[in-house]
């Protein structure tokens, strides 16, 4: 991709002298989340600058050997402190994510701070609260597009194994394993560099993917054979789990990573949803087939948002009351829903 010649050059000046720098991401950090913020975590560091990683809430489990995942400062856990790096910072760059709402705890201390704010994503719609944004909705990832600026800088000669493994896991897991945002031969060009770099794919896959807990596997054997609705003349399925679902299976964080598309994988399904009861609101996440834009979707009736095939958003009423309004709002999309091709 070629990034417009004014952003690399201010991009080399701001990473040219040594400075205090935060990097961040979303609430509830996934792969690409992690994957993203660590590798320019690990770029920054080799040009001498203090770096801070801060996330809003714990990462799940599956992305604990991450190289550098120590470093990671949780908010939640420690907010005082966090708040003196964010407001300290002279650059926060901000990834993986298209509004400063997105870090849920500390969107005003972000908003208030006085670093020089970066914006490195591919959600759509990016919001104008960033000094400098780079945001291309094209990429697979926020991690393919951490890799294209790193090439773009011309240090991709910088690129050592543990940021080639940590670009891997978001591009891996973005893509859902190379199954969908992944039909651009760029993608697999990056991924033939990161290989070449030292980062091993069958062993990143297996630590990913193949470290469930016995509770979170048959928590997922629970939604398919209990909690599956599945509405053919819409085209649609969803899974919903309460509380009591989430005890009963020792539901710990990331353990529904993935959960909705296996309702997506379902024959003609244009349409997918996973609503989860948390304790203050319901949890949604949306995944569609082709043109069906659960983006817009979740931005019309769940103030949500995300990707047009990925997306997320919360609902305020009991788990209930959604799955009914859920019902009510896809019978008006009858005719899109049944004549989407994909
Ligand atoms: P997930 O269902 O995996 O939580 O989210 C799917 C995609 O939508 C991710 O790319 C995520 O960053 C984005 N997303 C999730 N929740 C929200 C939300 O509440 N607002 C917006 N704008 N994007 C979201
Ligand atoms: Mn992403």
């Amino acid at each position: 991709m070629n990034f417009p010649v004014d952003t690399i050059t201010l991009f080399k000046s701001l990473i040219s002298r040594s400075k205090k720098v935060l990097v961040t991401t979303h609430y509830n950090p996934d792969g690409d989340a992690v994957g993203a913020s660590l590798a320019l975590y690990h770029f920054l560091v080799k040009f001498g600058h203090q770096v801070d990683l801060i996330i809003p809430n714990d990462l799940p489990s599956f992305l604990k050997w991450m190289p550098g995942s120590e470093k990671l400062l949780i908010y939640n856990d420690n907010p005082e402190t966090c708040n003196e790096i964010i407001h300290n910072a002279e650059v926060i760059f901000c990834l993986d994510f298209n509004a400063l709402s997105r870090v849920r705890y500390y969107s005003d201390e972000l908003s208030k701070a006085t670093g020089f704010k970066v914006l490195i994503d591919h959600h759509l719609q990016p919001s104008d609260e960033f000094d400098l944004s780079l945001s291309e909705i094209k990429v697979s990832s926020t991690s393919e597009l951490v890799y294209q600026l790193v090439s773009e800088l011309s240090y991709e000669h910088l690129i050592d194994k543990p940021i080639a493994e940590c670009l891997v896991v978001g591009i891996m897991t973005d893509t859902g394993s190379f199954s969908y945002s992944c039909d651009t031969p760029e993608t697999f060009r990056i991924m033939a560099s990161l290989i070449e770099k030292g980062a091993g794919i069958e062993r990143i896959h297996r630590l990913v993917y193949d470290t469930y807990s016995e509770s979170r596997m048959r928590l997922l054997g629970h939604c398919l054979s209990r909690r599956l609705k599945v509405i053919h003349e819409l085209n649609t399925a969803y899974i919903w789990l309460s509380k009591d679902d989430l005890t009963e299976f020792n539901y710990q964080p990331g353990d529904t990573e993935g959960v909705v598309n296996y309702a997506l994988s379902i024959e003609n399904v244009s349409l997918a949803a996973l609503f989860t009861e948390r304790d203050d609101r319901i949890r949604i996440s949306l995944r569609s087939k082709g043109n069906f834009s659960v983006n817009e979707f979740a931005r019309l009736h769940f103030n949500g948002g995300g990707h047009r095939n990925a997306a997320g958003a919360d609902s305020f009423v009991s788990l209930k009351e959604t799955l009914d309004l859920f019902e009510n709002i896809i019978a008006g999309y009858r005719e899109q829903l049944n004549n989407n091709s994909f």
